[in-house]
């Protein structure tokens, strides 16, 4: 089978919460979509590694927030590339906790949906929890981020327990100048493309970047990186 056909379907890009006891934590996921409408209810698939899988099994309620196209790459990286069993997630973050108890990331939402389990299918590495929806509201107006913008326009990646993860061929180097593969995320530093949002500009080598720069969606640092090859 081909595996780029599964490329072309379309996703978007969600943070989802949960709770258990009074902890909380939240992951981005690709794969939440409505199921019913006569009784609302909303489908994801977690994989079953992340903590937030652990929490959804124990308290039986998640929370999924819509974001933005304009989310930027640090809100995914904190969300999606980093654990809530080494970091607070939440730490900075703009959120609340929603009606079911979960928490609700509020920056950069467009809409968040709550929901309480009613089913679950495992899936051998994931689950999928079907929710029936008991709070919902939108935020701001503007485009979802949908998972082919977050690849194409953002450089994002998958990390290993994504659903649709892949592994990246390598690619030439651009102008003689090597790219660097961050070694905690996979995000791909492009000498061609610099990282113009965190003041790098296009046409700047790795090894001219300030000592201070981390991924800017994992928030690794330089050391973490290794040349492309
Ligand atoms: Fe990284």
């Amino acid at each position: 089978m081909n595996t780029k056909a599964f490329q072309k379907i379309g996703y978007g890009v969600y943070i989802i919460c949960s709770k258990s006891g009074d902890r909380i934590n939240g992951q981005i996921a690709n794969t939440a979509f409505q199921v019913t409408s006569d009784p609302p209810t909303i489908a994801i698939s977690i994989n079953k590694l992340n903590l937030t899988h652990e929490f959804i099994k124990s308290s039986k309620v998640f929370s999924v927030s819509v974001l933005a196209r304009t989310a930027p790459m640090t809100l995914i990286g904190q969300f999606g590339f980093k654990c809530g069993r080494d970091v607070n997630k939440f730490e900075g973050i703009h959120y609340k906790i929603g009606t079911t108890g979960a928490p609700i990331v509020l920056e950069q939402t467009l809409s968040y949906i709550e929901a309480k389990v009613v089913k679950e299918m495992d899936c051998g590495t994931h689950t999928i929890f079907l929710g029936e929806v008991v709070d919902g509201d939108v935020l701001a107006d503007g485009e979802p981020m949908t998972y082919a913008y977050y690849h194409e326009v953002k450089g994002g990646k998958s990390p290993k327990t994504a659903p649709t993860y892949v592994k990246e061929e390598a690619s030439q180097p651009v102008e003689n100048k090597i790219r660097f593969v961050c070694s905690v995320c996979g995000y791909i530093y492009d000498p061609a493309k610099g990282d113009p949002d965190n003041g790098v500009a296009p046409g700047t080598s790795f090894e001219e970047i300030p000592d201070s720069w981390t991924c800017p969606i994992c928030g690794a640092s330089k050391e973490e990186f290794t040349a492309e090859g």
